[in-house]
Parts: C-alpha cells; structure tokens; sequence
C-alpha cells in the first residue's frame, strides 16, 4: 500500500493544539473529543491540502490523564513525542507566544532534535503582526525562526500549510486497484498426496473459458501457467498456477511427511496470494491438513479450503448412506460445521466444495480467489481501525506486563498482503495466540477480510532514559 502522510501536532498542554488541529482539518467548533472514530489519545482527520491530502494527529491527549506533576507532564510529552516520531513524516512542534519560552518546551525541543524528523515550529497565539516582533526566544530551540500563527483567529494559516507542505514527502496517488491493472492473482494448490490437486488443476485447465499459457522460463520443476478467465459479462479475470509442475506430471512421493517438508510445497506458498488447502470429503480434515494449514497461515496472505471428491457424497445420498440426514444441502453445512471445529484457527477462511471428477463447482474456485484477492487490497480507514481497537481492548484487556495497564495510543494499517496493523502502544506486550485471533476475527468481522491473514505489530515506548 502506499505510504500515507502524516503530520503530528506535539507541544505541551494549553499551546492550543486542538485549536490548531481544527483549524487545519478546515473545521470550526473545538469540540474535540466529540469527534467519531478518534480515540482521546490520538485526535486523527484526514487533511486536504494543496499539497495533496495527510492525515494529521493530535497527540497532545496522551498520557493526561493521570499526570499531574511535573514529572507526570514530562513523561507524557515524551510519549507524544514517541509516537509523532515513529508513525509521522513532520512534527509540528507548538509553542504559546504568549507564555514565551517554557523548560518544558525545552525538554520537547531537545527530544524532537534528536529525533532527526522533520519539524515544524509554530508559535501559536500570536494574533496580529506586532506580536510576531516579540518573539525572538523560541529560535533558541534550533528549529529557525518558526511559523507564527493564530490558530483562533487563522493569522498566518497558509504560512504554516505551506511550511508543512514543504516538509512533506511528495504526494504520489495510490496505483488503481492492483487487480484492476496487470496483477495476476496467483493461486496454488496444497494437500495430502492423492486429494486430486492435480485432477482439480486439470479440470480447470479443461475449462472453455480459459486462456492459458505456459509461462517461459520456468523449469520442469515448476511450472507456471498463466489463466485467464472469461465471465460473463466479458470482463477478465487473470490468475496465476504456482508450482504446478508436480501436479500435472503425477508425482512420485515416497512419503506424507516428505511431501510437506518439501521445499516444493513452501515455495508454493510463499509465491501465492491465495492458497487453497485441498482435502479429500471422504476423509476429512486429518492431522496432516491441520499441519498443512498451520504453515500455510503462517506464510500466505490468505487461504481458503477446498473440500474436493464431494461426488462421492453426492453418490452416498443418493444410495441412502447418509441416513441420518434429510438431503445433501444438510449434509454439507454440516461437513463445513466440524471443518470449521477442527481448523478453528482459520480466518474465517471461505469451505468450498467440488468435485473434479464431474467438474462441479470446479470453476468457482478462480471467482472466489479473486474475490479474496481483491479483499486483500483493503485500505482500512484509520479512524475505524482505533476505534474496532479500542472497543476489542475495553471489552478485553490484553494481559498485563508487570502489573502495568495496556494502553495502545494510535494504531494504523502499513501493509496489505498480509493485512498488517501497527500498533503503538505504552508497553510491548507479548500478545499470545489466542489473543491475537481475538483481534483477528474482530478485524474479519468489521472489515469483511474472511480468508486474510492479519499479522498485529506492536510498537511500545522505549524504557525511559536517565535524563529526565
Ligand atoms: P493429487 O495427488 O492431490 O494430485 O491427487 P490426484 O489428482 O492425482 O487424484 C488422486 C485420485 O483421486 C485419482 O485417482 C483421481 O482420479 C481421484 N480424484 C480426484 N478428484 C476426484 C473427484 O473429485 N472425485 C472423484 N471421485 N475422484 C477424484
């Protein structure tokens, strides 16, 4: 995904950052912490500017509330500045002209030097042009002469637009949607020897609708083969076969156990953005495809099943096999029931099923892997993603380090193939497995990402140093 710019404001409390947020979000009441889809910690809004759009946070809530000394205010500031550094191009660091120079402006000024980023200072407060004369201490701070600015009254806004504009890294318009343009979504097949990926890469291959080409250059031992798959409405789907090689030549494997700790197979993987994990409807999920699966996950961007052979509960039904249920459709749901039960681990992933003996269904599988690769192109509104966050972390906390209260301050989408979060937060905490999936399926839940693997990164603060 393309990077998003962004801006923090930084300063101690009272300089009128929420003014000046407001102000530059091109809106007109203060009534801050009133705003949908911000957290109190973080104010974020997404800034139209003629430099192209960024989104800007107000850090200045951070670490408020419980700090009432001196020391409290000072470890706040250095939170704010910690996470203005780490997720923003430029720092707007906001001093009050009409209080002058603070020691605590000092303290932020030198943690914001040391930072290397780019900063901005704005001296707020500053109403007319007679002021701007008195304010000659705060380019002791090192940061030049800075913006002078009236955030209540908008003296001098376009200055300060135009400091920031001038800082910020150019503006590149995200690429149109991948899938639209020339990305192949590229899809491979993994399973037990003899659950029919190969039959399922023929009977697709059979298919009237496909274009393929065999793509040059690529050895005997995997072979890639380019599909494209025309629909109905003449639009055309392009896809990808990984690693068929095996598949199409009927492989010799001397073992299960050789064939999953085959390189083959975690190139497959690695190459593809959607892996379907194949298993044979006679047998079900056995304890090869949970392993299967488990490296799958942990690798693909995303997986989904596919519960091949399913003309043979067709045949079942019709031969009165399967008694104890009153037609196939019951069956099947109740199939996908303990497929579900027994990999619980999934993301939500989509069950299909087929047979490619019959060719039944064989061709929904390309429709469905390019709907979840075009899922896997989500941008995920920041405003939406602190909020589901914030909601998931009140509704349960994660565990706690030392005693100490998990507080995440901002959190962001910076990837897509997997879907990865970036959380910052006051402590890094070793966020278990379970946890995670709690997360996870929030995630899937709120966001329709069924069959996406997310990856959660946690960014805590530093410990403190000495100097303070
Ligand atoms: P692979 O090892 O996973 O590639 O499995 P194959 O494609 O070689 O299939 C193994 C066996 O299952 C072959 O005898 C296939 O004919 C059979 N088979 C594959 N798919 C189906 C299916 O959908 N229905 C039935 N009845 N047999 C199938």
């Amino acid at each position: 995904m393309s990077a998003q710019r962004t801006v923090a404001l930084v300063g101690r409390p009272n300089v009128g950052k929420s003014r000046l947020f407001n102000r530059l979000a091109g809106r007109r009441i203060a009534i801050v912490h009133d705003q949908p889809g911000v957290t109190r910690d973080v104010n974020a809004t997404e800034v139209i500017d003629r430099s192209g759009p960024f989104m800007l946070l107000d850090t200045g809530g951070i670490g408020l509330e419980d700090a009432n000394t001196p020391k409290q205010l000072i470890e706040a500031a250095e939170q704010q500045v910690f996470v203005a550094v780490e997720t923003s191009d430029v720092i707007c660091f906001v001093v009050d002209a009409k209080e002058g120079l603070t020691s605590l402006d000092e303290i932020i000024g030198e943690r914001l030097r040391r930072s290397g980023k780019q900063i901005v200072l704005v001296i707020n407060k500053v109403d007319d042009v007679r002021m701007e004369n008195r304010t000659p201490d705060f380019a002791r701070l090192g940061f030049g002469p800075g913006t002078s600015v009236s955030a209540e009254h908008g003296y001098n806004e376009d200055s300060l637009r135009f400091a920031i504009g001038t800082k910020l890294p150019p503006y590149e318009a995200p690429e149109k949607s991948e899938s639209a343009g020339l990305h192949r979504t590229r899809i491979c097949f993994l399973g037990r020897p003899n659950v029919g990926k190969s039959s399922i890469c023929n009977a697709l291959l059979q298919s009237k609708r496909l274009v393929v080409s065999e793509i040059p250059g690529t050895t005997r031992d995997s072979i890639e083969i380019d599909l494209d798959y025309k629909q109905d409405d003449g639009r055309v789907l392009p896809f990808r076969l990984v690693d068929t090689a095996g598949m199409r030549r009927k492989q010799n494997v001397a073992s299960p156990v050789e064939f999953f700790s085959g390189v083959r197979s975690e190139q497959a993987i690695e190459k593809a953005d959607v892996v379907f994990v194949v298993i044979d409807a006679m047998d079900g999920v056995t304890r090869q495809e949970q392993a299967l699966l488990g490296k799958a996950l942990s690798m693909a961007p995303c997986v989904a099943i596919l519960v091949n052979k399913w003309d043979y509960a067709e045949d079942a039904m019709n031969e009165g096999r399967l008694e104890k249920y009153k037609n196939i459709r019951e069956y099947r749901d109740a199939f996908e029931k303990s497929v579900r039960e027994l990999l619980f681990f999934l993301p939500d992933s989509p069950i299909l099923f087929v047979s490619a003996k019959t060719g039944w269904f064989v061709e929904n599988i390309l429709q469905v892997a390019s709907s979840l690769n075009e899922r896997m192109n989500a941008k995920l509104p920041t405003p939406a993603i602190n909020r589901l966050l914030q909601k998931m972390f009140e509704r349960r906390a994660p565990a706690r380090k030392e005693g100490k209260r998990f507080k995440a301050y901002y959190s962001l989408q910076t990837g897509n193939r997997p879907i990865t979060i970036r959380i910052f937060c006051n402590s890094v905490e070793k966020m278990d497995d379970n946890y995670r999936r709690y997360l996870e399926h929030g995630f899937i839940e709120k966001f329709n990402l069924q069959g996406c693997t997310m990856k959660f990164v946690l960014v805590g603060k530093p410990p403190r140093t000495s100097q303070t």
